[in-house]
């Protein structure tokens, strides 16, 4: 709540929204825990010392802009590491077992966030450090990252760049903000075909989204096995969303969710969503807590919600996903 950064989408009133809707349906029976400050030694597994030392001192010398659209206050720096700390107690509270599902709700958001470079609202890259940190300190092999933030995850999508450790697939309006994450972008060295950018067009709504997820990300799930899933989960494809121009409702968001609790289900892996954008405020609030309501739902087999044959621009990402991973061949 103290990260303020004034007139501007990216705004406290987005948690206070979220929290108010939530607490009305009595949190959906989510047990609330705390989000402490991120482990300097973690913090630094993504993101230089020079760099979060730039950003401490940008913050403790009053803030200001760090870029054309990403705005620091003396706070920021404290609420940018409990942002971190949150994604990255999610995965500890997940892989302990204390829940099969979690959603780390904090502010300012992290998948555009680079390691040395602020951008896009973000500082600290908050998906990606819960990535690392379930890699390197709690020993997994394989993490899957789905983003369906209307905008391409650009952070996420370069530090995990040359992994085969990481899949991250996502869906992102092009052209849009900014500007990262072609079909043609699907990682380098060992990580070819481990970086998977799906872009749509302005106008794709909930049909598109969900089968994107249905028969591009869930199948991709059941090839790479992963022992993590986590949700980079921005609302701004919201059909009343004032920065992207897609037209997702919360069903769409629901039914996506429900999807990937399915195939986490199948795998019997546990799945985590951390909160990106998303800045119509009531949309915002109600996405999130139709996410939660579908992560509580039995897990549903993906399909039943979308009906119908693929939509074209999907039978044409799975023939090109398909050199990498066979099981997208075939409509
Ligand atoms: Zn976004």
């Amino acid at each position: 709540m103290l990260h303020e950064t004034g007139p501007h989408p990216e705004q406290p009133a987005r948690i206070v929204a979220i929290e108010r809707e939530l607490a009305a349906q009595e949190w959906l029976g989510f047990e609330r825990v705390t989000s402490p400050a991120i482990d300097r030694a973690v913090l630094h597994t993504v993101h230089p010392e020079a760099y979060v030392a730039s950003i401490e001192r940008a913050c403790a010398n009053g803030g200001g802009q760090l870029d054309v659209d990403t705005v620091v206050s003396p706070h920021s720096f404290e609420a940018a590491l409990h942002a971190a700390g949150g994604s990255v107690r999610m995965v500890d509270l997940l892989l302990d077992g204390d829940a099969p599902y979690a959603f780390s709700a904090h502010r300012p958001p992290g998948h555009h966030a680079l390691p040395a470079r602020a951008m896009g609202f973000c500082l600290f890259n908050n998906i990606a450090l819960a990535a690392r940190y379930a890699l390197d300190a709690r020993g997994l092999d394989r993490v899957m990252i789905v983003d369906w933030d209307v905008h391409h995850g650009n952070g996420t999508n370069d530090i995990f760049h040359d992994s085969d450790r990481v899949l991250f697939v996502s869906i992102h309006q092009s052209p849009l903000y900014p500007g990262t994450g072609p079909a043609s972008d699907i990682g380098s060295g060992d990580g070819r075909g481990f970086t998977v950018n799906l872009p749509v067009p302005p106008g794709a709504d909930d049909r598109l989204f969900c089968s994107l997820v249905d028969r591009v990300a869930v199948p991709l799930a059941q090839s790479f096995e992963p022992q993590l899933v986590l949700i980079s989960a921005g609302y701004d494809a919201h059909r009343e969303d004032p920065l992207g121009s897609c037209e997702v409702t919360e069903e769409g968001f629901a039914t996506m969710t429900r999807s990937i609790r399915w195939v986490c289900e199948t795998l019997g892996i546990p799945v985590g969503c951390v909160l990106e954008g998303g800045y119509a405020l009531g949309a915002l609030a109600r996405s999130v807590a139709a996410t939660l309501a579908a992560l509580n739902e039995p897990a549903a087999a993906p399909g039943t919600d979308v009906g119908g044959e693929a939509p074209p621009a999907v039978a044409r990402a799975r023939e090109r996903i398909a050199q990498w991973w066979p099981a997208l061949a075939g409509p």
